[in-house]
């Protein structure tokens, strides 16, 4: 009797396609995974842009980043042994009844998958928080605040020096209101434009 190697995911994608994701996956992964951290402790010690824009490329809910996270989903899939048997045509099937461990795939698989989503929703959130780091700032140190240096249509904005965002938050200044307004009216426009071009 033949047995095979089987998880969930693997009976519900099909052995070929997931037999080949699994091997490019085992490919592209160390290789990925060497990328990321690179650029992630390079933003640890250095504040560029150049590295928020690679950091945006490969991480949060970009293409890139899922398309990763789900190479990593499937490394970590285990898979447990189970009893093929014949159909009438020769060729090997899951049975009907499956063993018990088999089902235990599933659970790990929604672990993997919970785990997937929150790696995400963290990385899109450490992202946007660095962005913010690099970007520069007007800042009026009298007042305890700091304005937009692009898009900033506030002709009265009085500012004593220029600082990036990682400079500032360690004073626990505050962001301009009328800035602030600003960049979520952009932020709208940008979202509707986003969904009107659909
Ligand atoms: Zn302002």
């Amino acid at each position: 009797m033949a047995t095979e190697t089987y998880t969930f995911l693997k009976n519900i994608i099909g052995r070929n396609i997931y037999n080949e994701l699994k091997r490019d996956a085992k490919q592209y992964i160390p290789v990925a995974t060497v990328v990321l951290i690179v650029v992630l402790v390079l933003t640890y010690f250095f504040h560029w842009k150049i590295l928020s824009w690679i950091l945006n490329l490969i991480t949060g809910t970009s293409l890139i980043f899922i398309a990763y996270i789900i190479g990593i989903v499937l490394l970590l899939d285990f898979g447990v042994n189970v009893k093929m048997t014949r159909s009438w045509d020769g060729s090997y099937k899951m049975p009907n009844s499956k063993p018990f461990k088999y089902h235990l795939t599933k659970f790990w698989e929604i672990i993997l998958v919970v785990l997937a989503i929150a790696a995400i929703y963290f990385s899109n959130k450490y992202r946007r928080h660095y962005a913010f780091e690099c970007e520069t700032f007007l800042v009026d140190e009298n007042s305890g605040i700091y304005h937009l240096e692009e898009g900033n249509d506030d002709e009265e904005c009085n500012y004593t020096t220029k600082m990036k965002g990682y400079e500032i938050e360690e004073l626990g200044y505050s962001f301009c209101e009328s800035c602030k307004d600003w960049v979520e009216e952009a932020e709208e426009v940008y979202e509707s434009e986003r969904y009107s071009r659909r």
